[in-house]
């Protein structure tokens, strides 16, 4: 059968590449966002950047005239927080490879920060990464902590360089210790359980909107909803007909959906 977006109401969206690329707001983001309110589409802002709080980003959309309230973001620090809180209680000892916001969130959950002593270790993008922070993370997987990762991807794509990402970060410790991670974001089904979870959302009523082929179409896959891919980001559309699971719908760019969603919805 094929996809209607008109049995849509709930809607996960990617941001980079979708909403903005770099510090640059894409064509029709706010008009996204006031299409999902005008007809009732609940959505929630999905991310692997765990370097950042939901409030910055509702700032930084802001400043590209997207307004969204705080709770429409999840961030992989935020699934990552809600998802050890499925696992250990408040007071768990956590110690962390990562940013202000990553341990924002997990303090947010009532967990407290650690060192070799913790029984999790979460390792996130961390731009300040140390010596001694890995060592510490080491010695406490060793100890027999257990091993989490907010996000596998190995790079971050800048205008002109890839740099290291969060999953070279998990990728050195997975060296020192011999130990694989659990990984929560995209393209994994943590995240898109805790995003589900957020919207109280039917999986059969739900789809992904992303840029990314090997994250947000491969993990909507998995996870069982629509998925829909915008050529405004990474991946391409040879790349996308190319792919082992294909998206179900494809647009140039976000005008496009909202004019094509228009018009299933007969609005
Ligand atoms: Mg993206």
């Amino acid at each position: 059968m094929p996809v209607s977006l008109a049995s849509i109401r709930y809607l996960l969206i990617d941001m980079d590449g979708v909403l903005y690329r770099g510090q640059t707001g894409l064509p029709g983001g706010p008009e996204l966002i006031a299409f999902c309110e005008e007809h009732g589409i609940q959505y929630l802002l999905v991310t692997n950047n765990s370097t950042l709080t939901p409030a910055q980003f509702v700032a930084r959309l802001g400043s590209m005239g997207i307004h969204v309230p705080e709770s429409a973001v999840m961030t992989s620090g935020g699934a990552t927080a809600a998802y050890l809180s499925t696992l250990a209680p408040a007071g768990t000892r956590v110690n962390v490879v990562g940013e202000a916001a990553l341990i924002d969130a997990l303090e947010q959950r009532g967990f407290v920060i650690a060192g070799r002593n913790a029984e999790y270790v979460v390792c996130g993008w961390d731009k300040g990464i140390t010596f001694e922070k890995l060592k510490t993370a080491c010695l406490a997987i060793r100890d027999g902590a257990t091993f989490i990762g907010t996000n596998g991807d190995k790079t971050y794509p800048l205008e002109k360089d890839i740099i290291p990402g969060a999953g070279s970060l998990l990728a050195a410790l997975v060296a020192a210790t011999d130990v694989e991670p659990l990984v929560v974001g995209k393209p994994e089904p943590i995240i898109f359980d805790q995003a589900l979870n957020a919207l109280g959302a039917s999986r059969h009523e739900t789809a992904i909107l992303g840029d990314r082929l090997d994250t947000d179409i491969l993990g909507g896959k998995r996870a069982g909803i629509t998925t829909i891919m915008v050529l405004t980001g990474i991946s391409s559309a040879e790349e996308a007909a190319a792919f082992e699971a294909p998206p179900d719908l494809t647009f140039d760019d976000l005008p496009a959906l909202v004019e094509a969603w228009r018009r299933a919805l007969g609005s």
